[in-house]
């Protein structure tokens, strides 16, 4: 048989109210990284990381094809000019008709080329115009993924804190209650579940404030026989507080 008076009922049902959001505050800091906003914006942020690195290396590819085409162009004309030169130097008939063969050829070669590193200077120009159309799109992704991480953290840090505060505030709020076997009755159906419960409730009429339950006329006559006696909600087993 346990007794109470209303003192030690009010620092009780204070005493669960800084509990329960003890609870409450070290399971959101559990689930404070899988809310489901920070989930999809970190998602879009790998895939901005990754659309940015095959920009990265689309840009590599286009680049160096532009400088084969340019360095080809380049060898083309010097061999060209080379030619131009042994001719103009003279030489036999053969060795000149020769020449000009090889001009001729040489000249279709570099009209080639050209083509070519226009084309290649082309795809590299749209690339940059898609790429730069493209970029602030992943910067943003990627900021606003920071952000989202920031502030969880700040929220994090600030819920650290309060459970700090309430975990060093906890022997004091067990003090006030001042009453040794209430204390353990609380303490054992608190945590004497699979679950940390609520212990300490207040109760309207035959409703428990805790579960919510109707209790039958006979428990409530139960409940009230003595109201020095410390009495339970036969639902849930809360201790009525009030
Ligand atoms: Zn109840």
């Amino acid at each position: 048989m346990t007794r109470a008076t209303s003192e030690n009922y009010a620092a009780l049902l204070e005493l669960q109210r800084r509990d329960a959001r003890m609870t409450s505050l070290s399971e959101s800091l559990k689930t404070l990284q899988q809310e489901p906003q920070l989930v999809a914006a970190l998602k879009r942020r790998q895939a901005a990381v990754h659309t940015a690195k095959q920009l990265d290396a689309r840009r590599a590819d286009l680049e160096k094809s532009e400088s084969a085409a340019q360095q080809k162009l380049d060898d083309v004309l010097a061999r060209l000019e080379k030619d131009r030169q042994r001719r103009d130097a003279g030489g036999s008939a053969k060795e000149v008709s020769a020449l000009q063969r090889q001009i001729e050829s040489l000249t279709t070669q570099v009209e080639k080329a050209r083509t070519a590193l226009a084309t290649a200077t082309q795809e590299l120009e749209s690339f940059r115009a898609e790429r730069s159309a493209v970029l602030p799109k992943l910067q943003a992704a990627d900021a606003e993924a920071k952000n989202l991480v920031a502030a969880a953290q700040e929220r994090g840090a600030a819920m650290q804190a309060e459970h700090a505060q309430l975990v060093g505030e906890r022997d004091a709020a067990l003090a006030a209650v001042d009453n040794q076997p209430l204390l353990a009755r609380y303490e054992k159906i608190r945590t004497g579940g699979h679950a940390i419960r609520t212990a300490a409730t207040t109760r309207t009429g035959v409703t428990c404030g805790s579960c919510g339950s109707a209790m039958s006329p006979a428990e409530l006559a139960e409940v009230e026989a003595d109201p020095a006696e410390v009495s339970t909600c036969p639902s849930c087993g809360a201790i009525f507080a009030g």
